[in-house]
């Protein structure tokens, strides 16, 4: 497995709005931080700054439930990465 661990049976695929760059996580929300070009936010901002605000570019679209599917998608997503052909994936 590339995105997950092996046996995860749940996760999210997602997509970057901004690099359109399909990927895995284990944390499900409507949206994340893009670990290809988004920036993790800087916590340590002083008492008087104001948070900043992570933007978060990738989106989620699909629950992926079961070993078998996260593995699908976990397969496809690699070989796209390294220059595979996943026109099929829906
Ligand atoms: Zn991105």
């Amino acid at each position: 497995m590339y995105y997950v661990p092996d046996g995860t049976t749940q996760c999210g695929y997602y997509e970057c709005e901004d690099c359109e760059t399909g990927f895995l996580d284990l944390r499900i929300a409507p949206r994340l931080v893009c670990p290809y070009c988004g920036e993790e936010v800087d916590m340590e901002v002083g008492p008087d700054e104001e948070m900043p605000v992570a933007h978060e570019g990738a989106k989620l679209i699909k629950m992926l439930e079961g070993a078998e599917e996260v593995e699908k998608y976990d397969i496809l997503l690699s070989l796209a990465i390294t220059g595979g052909d996943f026109n099929w994936i829906d």
